[in-house]
């Protein structure tokens, strides 16, 4: 029986090649790296992991870190990249030229879009937007200049959960290329090549880390090939990450599991008592029941992330929102999630959206590690405050 990925992160077979035989990972630091002579120098291929050639090209921290990450996607390479949004522009600068079209959710992460609004189409690389909900309609987008289709599952703020094996089927019918940022499902909800997508990324920023207190990326494949070609523009782009940091997500991992599952359980316990709260219109989870797309998370998944949306009656005006968000003194007003500090955003989905299909003013929960009844407390007097004054 294959071991439980929280067991599997703790007991991994790779070994950093120095030997050191402690089960904490050692860090290290280098720009240079000596070589025996030069006959080793010109020898070293700076791809194979069989050595080391500058700092730049891994060092045994960072190969340690891009091992087990692959291993919590279900890949078998992977690359370290400064954030999760770096992730995102690696895989896009690899496969996509002038010319070429990309394919994004209409609820993509929103920065997403930004790269594609900007650097892309200042390539000549179009971009349009597709519903993610949608299988069919996204089949018959794809043209012959569709070389990537991105995937999110839930999307970003307003969690529609995607119909994601219909949406696999259709890019891989026309032969397109797929990318998964797994940011949400961090390889323990959610594990793309699981469902046949080509590359998945994962912004480590948010569960690997769990600290707030890192920025990293990762890109992660099971082909090798496709593997080199990003390693190559990964390397002639200057991209890698520094020991210190890689060390953090080292030290995190082997508590992610158990610190999703408690997120995951003190999100949806929360998600639950918020709709029977009567300034709440609307709790956007893929795992309440009339959470868009959640039939799709039901078929695919058992866990979630402890992040949702909860759209206010729409009687109430934006600057009663805001003054409930300012009111938390737990949660704390800021972007990222995934921390033990549980976090709140207020999205104007006008500014998101060609088309919002919701009604009244969204706030974005993240919900940390404190215990669940001081956040419904804390939850219910700003509600208090803002809504029955
Ligand atoms: C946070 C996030 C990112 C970006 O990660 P950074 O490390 O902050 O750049 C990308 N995608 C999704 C879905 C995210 O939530």
């Amino acid at each position: 029986m294959a071991r439980h990925i929280s067991t599997q992160l703790i007991h991994h077979p790779y070994q950093s090649p120095e030997g050191f035989a402690a089960p904490q990972p050692g860090v290290f630091k280098a720009s240079t790296v000596l070589f025996k002579d030069v006959a080793n120098m010109r020898a070293r291929d700076w791809r194979s992991r069989a050595g080391y050639t500058y700092g730049r090209h891994g060092t045994p921290t960072t190969m340690l870190l891009e091992e087990r990450i692959a291993t919590l996607e279900g890949g078998l390479q992977c690359l370290l990249v400064p954030s999760g949004l770096a992730a995102l522009a690696l895989v896009n600068q690899t496969l996509l030229s002038p010319g070429d079209e990309l394919l994004l959710p209409n609820n993509v992460y929103g920065p997403s879009r930004e790269m594609a609004r900007h650097e892309l189409t200042r390539w000549g690389i179009t971009h349009r937007m597709y519903d993610p909900l949608d299988a069919v309609a996204l089949r018959e987008m794809i043209s012959p200049a569709t070389k990537l289709i991105w995937l999110e599952a839930p999307g970003s703020v307003t969690m529609e959960f995607p119909d994601l094996t219909g949406l696999v089927a259709a890019a891989r019918q026309r032969g397109v290329m797929t990318a998964l940022d797994n940011t949400w499902g961090a390889g323990l909800a959610l594990r793309g090549f699981e469902h046949g997508i080509d590359i998945v990324t994962q912004a480590l920023t948010k569960y690997p880390s769990g600290g707030g207190d890192v920025l990293m990326g990762s890109v992660c494949t099971r082909d090798l090939a496709l593997h080199e070609r990003i390693k190559g523009t990964h390397m002639r782009l200057g991209l890698g990450v520094a020991g210190n940091d890689a060390e953090l997500v080292l030290r995190s991992l082997p508590s992610m599991a158990l610190r999703y599952a408690a997120q995951d359980q003190a999100a949806r316990q929360l998600a639950q008592w918020l709709q029977t709260q009567s300034a709440v219109g609307r709790v956007l989870h893929p795992a309440l029941p009339d959470s868009p797309g959640h039939n799709h998370w039901a078929g695919l998944c058992d866990q979630a992330a402890g992040l949702f949306s909860v759209l206010f009656k729409p009687k109430f005006s934006a600057a009663q929102v805001d003054r409930f968000v300012d009111g938390l003194q737990l949660f704390g007003i800021g972007y990222s999630w995934a921390g033990p500090i549980s976090l709140a955003v207020p999205y104007d989905l006008r500014t998101m959206r060609e088309r919002s299909p919701y009604q009244g003013h969204l706030v974005r929960l993240c919900i940390g590690l404190e215990a669940v009844a001081d956040l419904q407390a804390d939850l219910h007097q700003a509600m208090a405050a803002a809504f029955e004054a």
